[in-house]
């Protein structure tokens, strides 16, 4: 019998992620924290499961780690809340479902999949989005989940340097701490989706690229899935995950040279920084980023395994 193929890849945030400055304990904590999802969304796929099921249980698994920027460990808005967006699509039909500024759903990625299956939208934003997740049946949950004592201090930093910082920003220090995942199945289906607080000390109703399909999220069956992290405007500016699938399709260039394209030429042409990771319709994989590092993990059927944080 033939085995057939699968491949799945997730980050937590790129950045200024120096081995270094890293204590052992939460060195311990990231790769545990990354195992975990990785595991999670590999025995979805081992049983055959579908590659959207994965991506958005690894990430509904990532988003409620405090570690992370995205769900429970959510950055600080000006105003002191936690606005959170979120994406998935599937590249089989290029359905795709996104909340943004949500201040009051645990799991956003779960209530943008809820708008991809169940309404005839996209994107739905704030308290509208929270409305139909409850005209659904899903519940709100109290602010104050939410908080975390290091993300607060992350926000009186920023209020006193006065800046928006993208997760964490003073002086040498830059980590993107959003997560997402990408998923290759035995159906040969792909998906991606992405979950994130968005930056410290953001306010004016600010959204980031992650949840704007083609931005920091995309996949498409021909091509490739694709889920982003780093500085939004820019990958906005550069249509960062769709141009992943493009340079494929139209340029004619494989997984690698077109991600190498996006994450070390057009972002930093724009002086943009962060990374991304992808999986293409055979299952390779790829983990780019112009940074220092990356929190990563990646596994397929072939028992390859892999969970890193610094460049190699
Ligand atoms: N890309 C995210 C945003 O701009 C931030 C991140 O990757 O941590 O909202």
């Amino acid at each position: 019998m033939v085995m057939k193929k699968y491949s799945l890849a997730l980050h937590g945030g790129a950045g200024t992620i120096l081995k270094n400055q890293m204590n052992p304990d939460l060195e311990e904590q990231y790769k545990k924290a990354l195992n975990e999802a990785l595991k999670c969304g590999m025995d979805i796929l081992d049983k055959g499961g579908s590659a959207l099921h994965a991506v958005e249980e690894v990430v509904v698994t990532l988003e409620d780690c405090p570690l992370f920027n995205a769900g429970k460990g959510s950055v600080f808005t000006h105003e002191g809340h936690h606005e959170m967006d979120a994406a998935i699509m599937s590249g089989t039909d290029l359905n795709a479902g996104a909340v943004c500024l949500v201040r009051r759903i645990k799991n956003p990625v779960r209530l943008a999949k809820l708008v991809m299956d169940s309404s005839p939208h996209v994107l739905l934003a704030g308290s509208g989005a929270e409305a139909f997740a409850r005209s659904h049946g899903m519940e709100w949950i109290d602010e104050k989940y939410f908080y975390t004592e290091q993300r607060f201090k992350q926000l009186q930093n920023a209020l006193e340097e006065n800046k928006i910082s993208l997760d964490h920003d003073h002086s040498s220090e830059r980590k993107f701490g959003t997560v997402g995942a990408v998923a290759f199945d035995t159906q040969g289906q792909l998906a991606a989706a992405t979950s994130t607080g968005g930056m410290t000390n953001k306010r004016w109703g600010r959204i980031g690229d992650s949840p704007i399909p083609g931005a920091g999220t995309y996949a498409n069956n021909e091509s490739c899935a694709v889920s982003c992290t780093g500085t939004g405007e820019l990958f906005m500016r550069s249509v960062a995950a769709f141009q992943v699938h493009a340079l494929m399709k139209y340029a004619g260039l494989n997984l690698f040279e077109a991600c190498f394209k996006v994450v070390h030429e057009i972002l930093p042409s724009i002086e943009g920084d962060g990374g991304l990771i992808a999986i293409d319709n055979k299952g390779e994989i790829c983990l780019d980023f112009n940074t220092e590092g990356m929190y990563r993990a990646f596994g397929n059927s072939d028992g390859s395994i892999g969970i890193e944080i610094y460049q190699r």
